[in-house]
């Protein structure tokens, strides 16, 4: 079991699928990786990997301070992106929640100080919170790089990588195979020759 594992030693397992240096959203929906053997890496797993995920596509300060409930969030939206993803390269309906929580992003934006009352104070405004303010802004632009994705020319070229167990998507170049690394295609190709071998004996 990979833990907190670091974006760095993320890359060095993982280069980066087709198409997840173009677009945020991919990248962000391929943050969790299911690795063969039963491991699995989850690159917004604690405040601290999440802040640095979020920090190299300068999303947030390193400094940003996010707690548990930010990389939560994080998570939350991470599915709700693979949902649509997934929906999108089946030709089903988009999920409705999955939508909901992507237009919640879009415009969750906090711009201005609230005016807010109370007894002991009176009429006031309040500023947002800091980390709030941060996690709050880089849902907005993760959610409004994967409404451009989905409907933009790129949506046609979306595939899940056909490489089991891997749950990453990419985007296909011409006539190439659905998979996001030379590691996923050497797999199913092995997989392949293994499966060739045992029908060969069989027979
Ligand atoms: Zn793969």
């Amino acid at each position: 079991m990979l833990e907190a594992v670091t974006a760095e030693s993320a890359h060095r397992v993982l280069p980066p699928a087709p198409g997840a240096e173009q677009h945020l959203a991919l990248d962000f929906a391929n943050s969790a990786v299911a690795l063969p053997g039963g491991q699995f890496l989850e690159l917004l797993g604690t405040p601290t990997a999440a802040t640095e995920w979020l920090a190299e596509r300068d999303l947030a300060p390193s400094d940003a301070g996010l707690r548990d409930q930010c990389a939560a969030q994080l998570r939350a939206l991470r599915e709700q992106v693979r949902a649509l993803l997934a929906s999108r390269i089946d030709g089903l309906p988009a999920p409705a929640a999955a939508v909901r929580a992507v237009n919640e992003a879009l415009t969750s934006v906090p711009t201005a100080s609230l005016l807010q009352w109370d007894e002991a104070r009176g009429l006031h405004r309040t500023p947002p919170h800091r980390t709030t303010q941060i996690v709050d802004h880089a849902l907005a632009v993760l959610a409004a790089d994967a409404a451009d994705l989905l409907t933009g020319p790129d949506a046609e070229r979306l595939a899940a990588c056909a490489s089991p167990p891997c749950n990453r998507y990419l985007l296909r170049t011409h006539g190439r195979r659905h998979w996001c690394s030379v590691r996923c295609g050497d797999r199913a190709r092995a997989a392949r020759a293994y499966a060739r071998r045992n029908q060969l004996k069989g027979a």
